[in-house]
């Protein structure tokens, strides 16, 4: 699966919509600190099914609406939109009927997340297990924040473990079987 195109209208500091195109070969984002290059990062992690504040360094899920600044008034909600080249037909089944997926996560204050793929609304846990055997999703070790790789360094064994069967793409297995057993 490839990525195409993010969208973002209202996440964090970006507040008009705002589409980053992801063509072939190698994207780079470049800017002075604070202009947002982070958020980007997070916005494709929040998309793909982040339910950890943490994750999105904020205290609580709605921190990632844009907030205000001095000559604009926050907003009431927040939208990403993740553009997938399916043309290659990789999407897990149940997703693999079309050429092009977009899956699209809004957030509404005091309502929460919604989440729809090719305007068909879906459960948050069915945007996570699209992503969960395909090495990207939201903990996927392709996405690297700042300040990771020291956090590597000094993880204990179990957690580094956990990082491994995400790189081999079994976690979405352990999963379904976790599920399963609860049936
Ligand atoms: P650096 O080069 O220092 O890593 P960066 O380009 O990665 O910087 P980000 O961390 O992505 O920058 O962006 C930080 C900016 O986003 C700050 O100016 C912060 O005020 C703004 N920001 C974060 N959350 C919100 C929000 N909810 N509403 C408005 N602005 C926000
Ligand atoms: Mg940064």
């Amino acid at each position: 699966m490839l990525f195409s195109k993010l969208r973002l209208t209202g996440f964090k500091s970006f507040v008009d919509p705002t589409d980053l195109l992801i063509k072939d070969g190698l994207t780079g984002v470049v800017g002075p600190n604070g202009c947002g290059k982070s958020n980007l990062l997070e916005a494709l992690r929040w998309v793909m099914g982040e339910t950890r504040p943490k994750a999105m360094r904020g205290g609580g899920m709605e921190d990632v609406i844009f907030a205000g600044a001095s000559s604009r008034p926050a907003r009431n909600y927040a939208e990403v939109s993740l553009v997938i080249d399916n043309s290659q037909r990789l999407a897990p089944a149940g997703f693999n009927d079309d050429d092009q997926l977009e899956i699209v996560r809004r957030i509404t204050r005091d309502v929460g997340s919604a989440y729809k793929v090719n305007t068909k609304d879906v459960r948050a846990r069915d945007v996570q297990m699209l992503f969960a055997d395909a090495s990207t999703g939201a903990h996927s070790p392709a996405l690297v924040r700042q300040g990771q790789i020291s956090e590597l360094i000094n993880a204990k064994p179990k957690a580094r473990r956990r990082i491994l069967e995400e790189a081999a793409g079994i976690s979405g297995l352990y999963q379904r079987r976790h599920e399963a057993e609860l049936k």
